[in-house]
């Protein structure tokens, strides 16, 4: 019975309670960004725990990213203590890899199997294309990725696929030959990629049902973050598991108890938070009828509709509700809070990136002395690339920053390499972690002695990696049969340290040992410090910080294996970064800052083609992904939001002229208060003083052509105008040839022709001294002599 003082319910909202308290098959919380879904989730664990209607391990809960499943256990433990260990709070990709490690052997993989990255699935596909010649179709190993990933997220597996696919078209047949080929290197490897994580985990589920008995059974609850973000894939996985348990005499494992003695019978109960508002992974294959049909999905389900935002002040609210609105196939509804309007959302127009960067320093450093942390700030942009301007700002003003998500550490080529040594010890099945290696420090292993291995090993029925074993049968050179066999011994030290043959469980400490017998003994580590090359001295830097990570892994982790050690590094690779970020301003894309929040935010870049950014504009329902993007955005701000764009950019390999992004027409002006770059663009924000070379303005849709590049500040004042909807209109204004006009940025001229109709009317004007220009006269600023 709720008291007054329960912590658990004290800070909710009656719509919030009975989230919280339900119980039932099947609950849906759909509501808009900062309504307190997140915190919904938390609580209902925590409920469910204290209640003791479940044990943790009959729990499983699924948040976006690594760091929102820390966060998230670290509330549940705030809430009911210690208990909170043991329970399932993850990724889907991490839940799946969890449930693989310890089923793969049922269906032909080992424990110890490999996960690819996306950078370990181009190589692979590279190859592929290369060898099947796909290239003369138009396949490229980028295209191919992209398609067999969208497969594999509907649950397309090779050969069904191949099955109702048109072999007459020659395109098709190779695409299908190389969706075959790449499952079975794979298979092969004894390695998964992302993609497969999920859907070999439906796949294994639907093939062995007792198999899937036993996660029916132990997860009683399973509740999901974000879930209007889940794909196909996912959304069959959640499906699996909530089904009743069928098969008898299932040991459940780990110990567990089940409370309720007839559980097995009945799903697990689901609970999904979600807002199709902020679905922004459409083109990684998210289905929002997922969300949008989940009563008929699950049905019995209860629904509940958060709207109070505890998160944004109003007039960030409003600049939000006003711009979402604009999405036509969106059920409306309305975010509110009882915080007050707050300050006014800031606009802020610069010549280009640079001044852009500088505008964000400045006002970050005169927060500063208003006493707002910078951890509490936030700069969010659509394109990684976008960093650049904004870090060298950064650097020279010596504000602190890191970049979230996209962590690039473990792209590096020596940490690939190193990974694919630990790889080549324990999953020696993976070939490509082998021939990575093979001549990695340079041991005059070339392409011709590579061919030889791999056909003595195919001849023979070995591995790759067992066929090193056997250097002095393979017909070698007697210098390359002294390099493989010292690899193969290297290989076999590392063996003994990290996966003792006594059977004994190695220590703690067996990962970083392993990975300096490896780096050492290998001469890898050696080869670059007597490298003249200085890149090569940070190589080393960054291979001690590997070692490093291995340590902290062995403190954090008692238990963990050096197979714990690969799995952690291929999650957070690919998605988020764990450390925290105490200190510094965060730096991410739009798409990273989801389910995120901060006192300020900087939303910059607000330009067309960035957002929307210019891929989308081809793609069905492109733009209103992008609208919700800026949603993501503008609703992850508590107190202070700046909305910040440049006039010329440097984008996409060539600095061009920007137009402001369409969302800011659709923020109410009342809500903006806009100001321009002071200052001349020589002096601000390390422009440099070459010349713009600025490539051919485009009209866009609001029939307006672009800015001719400039740097004056009539040109700026003109832009500014036209992001707050002044857009200058010299209506009818009469002008023929032989007419002299004078021109804010160019001066005066004499018109030569005028073309075009109505409110295209171009005016071919030669000025005296800025040469031939073409003007839309409806807009231009320009004033007829
Ligand atoms: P998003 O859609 O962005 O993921 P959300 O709906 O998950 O947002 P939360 O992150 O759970 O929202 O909550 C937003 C903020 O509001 C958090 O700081 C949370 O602690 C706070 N909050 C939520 N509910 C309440 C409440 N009833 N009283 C006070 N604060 C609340
Ligand atoms: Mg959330």
């Amino acid at each position: 019975v709720p008291t007054d003082r329960d912590p658990l319910l004290d800070g909710l909202n009656e719509p919030q309670r009975e989230a919280v308290l339900h119980r039932g098959p099947a609950l849906l919380i759909v509501a808009g960004a900062g309504s307190g879904k997140t915190r919904v989730l938390t609580h209902r664990i925590a409920s469910l725990l204290r209640s003791r209607e479940a044990w943790p391990s009959q729990i499983l809960a699924i948040t976006f990213t690594n760091k929102a499943a820390g966060e998230m256990r670290e509330r549940v433990e705030e809430l009911v203590g210690e208990q909170a260990k043991g329970m399932w709070i993850s990724t889907f990709h991490s839940a799946c890899v969890r449930i693989l490690r310890r089923e793969a052997e049922q269906f032909g993989f080992t424990k110890a199997f490999t996960i690819y990255d996306s950078g370990d699935v181009r190589a692979l596909m590279k190859r592929l294309v290369k060898e099947h010649e796909a290239d003369a179709y138009g396949l490229t190993p980028a295209s191919t990725q992209a398609r067999i990933s969208m497969l594999k997220n509907e649950l397309q597996d090779a050969d069904a696929y191949a099955r109702q696919a048109n072999m007459t078209d020659p395109a098709e047949r190779v695409f299908v030959e190389i969706f075959q080929d790449y499952t079975r290197r794979l298979r092969q490897a004894n390695a998964f990629d992302f993609d497969d994580l999920l859907a070999q985990t439906v796949y294994l589920f639907r093939a062995f049902p007792q198999v899937a008995d036993v996660y029916r059974r132990r997860f009683r609850h399973i509740l999901v973050d974000e879930y209007q973000d889940t794909n196909h894939a996912q959304y069959q996985l959640i499906r699996e598991l909530t089904k009743p348990a069928s098969g008898e005499g299932v040991d459940v494992g780990d110990g567990m108890i089940a409370l309720i003695p007839d559980a097995a019978e009945a799903g697990a109960s689901l609970t999904v938070v979600g807002d199709s508002d902020q679905s922004i992974y459409a083109f990684r294959g998210a289905d929002i009828r997922n969300i949008t049909e989940f009563e008929r999905d699950f049905p019995g389900a209860r629904v509940v509709l958060l709207e109070q935002n505890y998160r944004s002040s109003q007039n960030i609210l409003d600049a939000a509700n006003a711009v979402i609105s604009n999405n036509f196939d969106r059920k409306d509804k309305k975010l509110w809070t009882d915080q007050g309007a707050g300050h006014t959302v800031i606009g802020f127009t610069g010549y280009s990136q640079h001044d852009e960067a500088q505008f964000v320093a400045d006002e970050i450093e005169s927060l500063r002395s208003s006493s707002v942390g910078y951890d509490d700030i936030a700069v969010f942009y659509r394109t990684n690339s976008q960093s650049r301007a904004l870090e060298e700002i950064f650097i020279r003003s010596a504000i602190p920053y890191r970049i979230m998500g996209g962590t690039k550490f473990y792209d590096r080529a020596e940490i690939k390499d190193a990974l694919a040594y630990l790889v080549a010890v324990v999953n020696p099945a993976d070939e490509m972690a082998v021939r990575r290696i093979l001549n990695k420090p340079k041991r005059g292993i070339g392409a011709v002695t590579e061919t030889n291995i791999a056909r003595f090993a195919a001849d023979n029925d070995l591995t790759f990696r067992d066929a090193l074993a056997h250097a002095g049968e393979i017909g070698l050179g007697p210098k390359q049969q002294k390099v493989l066999d010292h690899l193969d011994a290297v290989l076999r030290e590392a063996q003994e340290i990290l996966l003792p043959a006594s059977g004994d469980d190695a220590p703690p400490s067996a990962v970083a040992e392993g990975m300096q017998v490896l780096l050492n003994r290998s001469g890898y580590l050696d080869a670059l410090r007597q490298s003249q090359d200085p890149q090569d001295e940070a190589r080393v830097e960054n291979l001690d910080e590997l070692v490093a990570v291995t340590r902290e892994f062995a403190r954090n982790n008692p238990d963990g294996t050096v197979i714990d050690f690969l799995t952690e590094v291929a999650l957070v690779a690919d998605s988020d970064n764990l450390d925290d970020a105490s200190g510094t301003v965060s730096l991410m894309t739009l798409h990273t800052a989801k389910g995120l929040e901060f006192d300020t935010v900087f939303l910059t870049g607000v330009e067309e083609d960035l957002i929307p950014h210019r891929i989308s504009a081809g793609e069905p329902g492109g733009p209103q992904e992008e609208r919700r993007l800026f949603y993501v955005g503008i609703t992850r701000a508590r107190q202070r939001l700046f909305l910040s764009l440049a006039m010329t950019r440097a984008q996409f390999g060539e600095v061009s002229v920007a137009m402001p992004s369409r969302f800011l027409q659709e923020i109410p002006a009342g809500l903006v208060d806009w100001r321009q770059s002071p200052g001349d663009v020589n002096s601000r924000g390390g422009m440099r003083s070459r010349a713009l070379n600025a490539t051919a303005p485009r009209e866009n849709r609001w029939g307006v052509k672009p800015l001719e590049p400039s740097r004056s500040k009539a040109s700026l004042a003109e832009f500014t105008n036209r992001v707050t909807g002044k857009v200058r209109d010299n209506g009818d204004l009469e002008l023929d040839p032989g007419d002299r006009i004078r021109h804010d940025d160019f001066g005066e001229g004499v018109v030569d022709a005028i073309t075009g109709q109505g409110a295209k009317r171009i005016a071919h004007v030669r000025f005296d001294s800025a040469g031939a220009k073409k003007l839309l006269i409806k807009v231009a600023p320009i004033e007829k002599l």
